[in-house]
């Protein structure tokens, strides 16, 4: 494996691998890495030629700079676990090259609504981070496919739109959410949760896996309730949001056959760390 730390020098190995044939896909990664990581980076070892993983902890995505400090950097065992999954670049880019001035942090361009509800609401900011580091990622690793996780969900139709709307010309791949045995979707955040607080985040994914039951016969509205009512009475368990929407425009929904895809998201704080989950109810 390659490790690239300035974007002159990706771009140049990126220009001269597609001469010879090559097809990139990226994983953009914060670091601290899973196995939902990793099975992005299987995905794009198995669909293309030149897997590109970046690690870069983004400071324009956290609303909260507490949350951007307790961020684990776990940049040694990062690079084993990709050298072992047959990466082949792990580009790290430096803040101070990412965002040279104060210009450089600010997004020019309104996601719209996506925009403005569910996780947006909550970390207001947040996805004009996301979107402005990604663009930039993308503009520099000019990827194929580009494979990102469906653990986040408003993020995958955030990046979407991106791509829609700069006319990037790039496949989003969404992958499947990984989740620990016993249904807790993985996420870097989760070493931030211990003892109670670890057994109360596994009631998420319960949560979500009964919704999906019950929106065979109740309306979304009643199923919903009932999930966060359930939810919100254990004492650890505080709901940030929890709502059944359009898959693509993530409008909320009242009835299952108003979109041909339907997804119910959730975000929760638990022992202080805010867990996202959300589960496909349609197709
Ligand atoms: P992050 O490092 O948290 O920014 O995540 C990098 C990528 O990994 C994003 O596309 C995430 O959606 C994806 N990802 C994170 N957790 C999981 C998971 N449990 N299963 C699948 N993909 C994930």
């Amino acid at each position: 494996m390659i490790i690239l730390k300035t974007i002159a020098a990706t771009q140049q190995f990126i220009v001269a691998e597609k001469q010879t044939g090559k097809t990139i896909g990226f994983v953009p990664t914060m670091g601290a890495l899973h196995a939902g990581h990793i099975s992005l980076v299987q995905q794009a070892k198995s669909e293309t030629s030149l897997v590109v993983v970046s690690i870069f902890v983004n400071p324009t995505q956290f609303n909260d700079p507490k949350d951007l400090e307790k961020y684990p950097i776990t940049i040694e065992a990062d690079t084993e676990k990709l050298v072992a999954a047959g990466v082949n670049v792990l580009f790290l880019p430096s803040v101070a090259e990412m965002y040279p001035d104060e210009a450089s942090k600010q997004m020019p361009y309104d996601l719209g609504y996506i925009d403005t509800v569910l996780e947006a609401a909550a970390r207001p900011g947040h996805f004009k981070g996301v979107a402005l580091v990604v663009k930039k990622l993308l503009d520099i690793v000019t990827p194929n496919k580009l494979y990102m996780g469906q653990k986040d969900y408003q993020q995958l139709q955030v990046v979407r739109k991106l791509i829609a709307d700069f006319d990037l010309g790039i496949e989003l791949i969404s992958c499947p959410i990984i989740r620990e045995p016993d249904g807790l979707a993985m996420s870097s955040r989760n070493v931030r949760l211990t003892g109670e607080h670890r057994i109360a985040a596994t009631e998420l994914s319960k949560a979500l896996f009964k919704l999906k039951e019950d929106i065979a016969k109740q309306t979304p509205p009643s199923a919903k309730e009932s999930a966060k009512q359930h939810l919100n009475s254990h004492p650890l368990i505080d709901v940030v949001y929890l709502e059944i929407v359009n898959g693509h425009t993530l409008v909320p929904i009242s009835d299952v056959n108003e979109a041909p895809d339907i997804a119910a998201l959730l975000a929760a704080r638990v022992g202080g760390v805010h867990l996202l989950d959300n589960i496909i109810l349609k197709p």
